[in-house]
């Protein structure tokens, strides 16, 4: 399967352009959308769910024009939006029952499956029967995932969805994602990169609404290799520094400030090579925008 944008465009009223000309193809798997907060990622999201108006462009889910048969998308589509709606008080089992009546499972033994076997399967059925409102970040984002795989989607949009757990809960959510990612095409937009550095097969970097970059993680990364160098800087006039090197990153460690430039050369000075990673193109990727 795979899902083919095409030229998306979308200016809000207030006149900000949320996307630029958009498109991707995005197949099978883990595909990671990576770009800072208001690059337009959500928006891009909720247009592929069907939840908002893209002013221009089109996009197909192999020969499912989405964007116009909404209905045959919502059959199988799962989304976990960034902000998702619970009611505090009910119990995890039961809201994942009435959501699956809603998905349109009639049958109450086949609900009841449905629902062990997805608790399960996000390691909730232990707390199946605590009040949502008493859930930590991760269990609710689990609980999150769990009502987007109802009804065997074959499109999975989760939206920001590690932003504010703790690295175990992050972690646990990784491995979920992995595991459900196999078959269908998952989209996780992030502005996390260790989420698509860990979990995704492909990726796409975007900004202003513009995609900057469709590339594999593994790939895009040995094409930097040796071009990558590190420096301790601590004391050194940055302005001037900046004007000299193609900074890419500064990071604070044990009280010292360590600079990462791109250079296609060693270029000498105390610069010392090191290993790229997919933060360094991330970054590199924004400091090259037009
Ligand atoms: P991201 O998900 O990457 O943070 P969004 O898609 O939410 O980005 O937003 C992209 C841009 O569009 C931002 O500048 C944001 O302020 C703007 N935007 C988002 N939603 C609306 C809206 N409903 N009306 C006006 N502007 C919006």
């Amino acid at each position: 399967m795979n899902l083919t944008i095409n030229n998306l465009s979308k200016t809000y009223s207030n006149g900000v352009q949320a996307l630029d000309n958009v498109s991707l193809t995005i197949p099978n798997g883990l595909f990671g959308l990576l770009g800072p907060n208001g690059a337009g990622k959500s928006t891009l999201m909720r247009t592929i769910a069907t939840l908002q108006e893209a002013d221009e462009g089109e996009v197909w889910l192999d020969n499912i024009d989405v964007l116009q048969q909404k209905h045959e998308i919502k059959q199988i589509l799962g989304y976990l939006p960034q902000e998702f709606g619970f009611y505090p008080k009910d119990r995890a089992i039961s809201l994942l029952d009435q959501l699956s009546m809603l998905k349109g499972i009639k049958n109450k033994t086949d609900r009841r499956a449905v629902v062990e076997y997805l608790l399960k399967k996000v390691n909730l059925w232990d707390a199946r029967k605590q009040r949502i409102g008493t859930f930590s970040g991760g269990m609710k984002q689990r609980f999150g995932i769990a009502q987007a795989l109802l009804g065997n989607p074959k499109l999975i949009i989760v939206d920001e969805p590690t932003a504010g757990l703790d690295p175990y809960e992050r972690r646990r959510f990784h491995n979920l994602l992995a595991e459900i990612g196999k078959d269908v095409i998952v989209i996780l937009s992030t502005h996390i990169v260790d989420d698509v550095s860990n979990l995704c097969t492909n990726m796409a970097i975007i900004d202003n609404g513009k995609i900057l970059l469709q590339t594999h993680p593994g790939e895009i990364i040995k094409e930097f290799v040796a071009k990558i160098w590190e420096k301790d800087v601590t004391g050194v006039n940055m302005e001037d520094f900046e004007k000299e090197y193609h900074v890419i990153s500064t990071r604070l460690f044990a009280g010292k400030i360590f600079v990462r430039v791109f250079n296609e050369t060693d270029p000498g000075e105390g610069f010392r090579s090191v290993e790229p990673i997919l933060e360094d193109v991330y970054f590199y990727t924004l400091s090259t925008r037009s």
